[in-house]
């Protein structure tokens, strides 16, 4: 099923995003727990690729497959194009098409340190454009509430967006963030910008603190002190940190339904109590 056809009006989207197991573990060892973020019946489950020491697309393609074909719920895959060239992603598209996914989510990427830059790519948005040329597959595209670190300023950002969505992507989901306020701005410059795509608000339930400081580090999200002094408070504490980022985030959820969001992307971490807990909680407000 292509994701464009799940966004109606009056009814939000819940999306999950998990990842593949690192390099050097089996695939299998994420089995069990994709079984039971799969069993909370999600609109529909994103892959990563490639970020985090997870390897290549065959992960990738091999966990989204799964998702699909095993557990029933429809999946999309992440792809990264930065350091790639149209031959590979040929070949990537073809093996996700062999495997009857239907949904890419058309990333640019990060260069490794020392790689070379495509000549063939440079933003998501050639990837994007590529895509849609060779058909067959829904594209979705990543934005930044808060301005991609590399970006000027929110203008020049939120123009580069505009030509993702213009390019071929029919849906956006956002980088996490734990201020909605800041979601809101966003969306009134993407919607005055012309960007008139669903956007699906990405959550980030924070339950433990190694995990604070690495995706504030990684994605720069800042953090509102309501936000902090709960993190401060319990951040010794492991049960009680858990306990806290999950209401944390059920909250934003609420606010943001509340709010009219057109669908809701949680980073579910892999870790199915705490997708367990917010999909309870949130499920009858959709
Ligand atoms: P782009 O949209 O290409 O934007 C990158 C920068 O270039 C921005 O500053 C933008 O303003 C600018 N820009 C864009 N288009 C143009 C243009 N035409 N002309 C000039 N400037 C332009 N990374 C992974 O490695 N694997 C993953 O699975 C993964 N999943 C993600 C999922 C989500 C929902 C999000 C939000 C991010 C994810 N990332 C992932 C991280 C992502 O790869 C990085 O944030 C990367 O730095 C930017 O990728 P992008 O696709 O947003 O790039």
């Amino acid at each position: 099923m292509k994701l464009t056809s799940l966004f109606q009006k009056n009814k939000a989207v819940l999306s999950f995003e998990v990842f593949p197991p690192k390099k050097e573990s089996p695939i299998e060892s994420v089995y069990g727990k994709l079984e039971e973020i799969c069993a909370l019946a999600p609109d529909f489950v994103s892959v990563t690729y490639g970020a985090g020491g997870s390897g290549g697309h065959s992960r990738t393609c091999e966990i989204a497959s799964r998702i699909k074909n095993t557990y029933g719920v429809e999946s999309m895959a992440h792809l990264t194009c930065v350091g790639s060239n149209k031959k590979l992603i040929d070949f990537m598209l073809g093996d996700f098409q062999a495997h009857g996914i239907e949904n890419i989510l058309a990333l640019r990427g990060d260069l490794a340190p020392g790689a070379a830059l495509s000549d063939d790519f440079h933003y998501a948005s050639d990837l994007a454009a590529y895509i849609k040329e060779k058909g067959g597959f829904d594209i979705c595209g990543a934005c930044y509430p808060e301005v991609h670190q590399e970006a000027t300023d929110e203008v020049e950002d939120v123009l580069n967006l505009r030509k993702k969505v213009d390019a071929g992507a029919t849906h956006l989901i956002s980088q996490l963030f734990f201020d909605n306020s800041v979601f809101y701005s966003f969306l009134q410059r993407a919607r005055i910008a012309g960007v008139n795509v669903p956007i699906e608000a990405g959550i980030m339930p924070v339950t433990n603190k190694k995990q604070i400081e690495r995706m504030v580090s990684m994605c720069g999200a800042s953090l509102p002190s309501k936000f902090a002094k709960v993190m401060q408070r319990y951040e010794n504490n492991p049960e009680a940190l858990r306990d806290a980022g999950i209401a944390y985030a059920t909250e934003q959820i609420v606010d943001l339904l509340a709010n009219g969001a057109d669908g809701i992307h949680l980073y579910t971490m892999n870790n199915p109590y705490v997708a367990t807990k917010i999909t309870e909680a949130v499920r009858s407000l959709l």
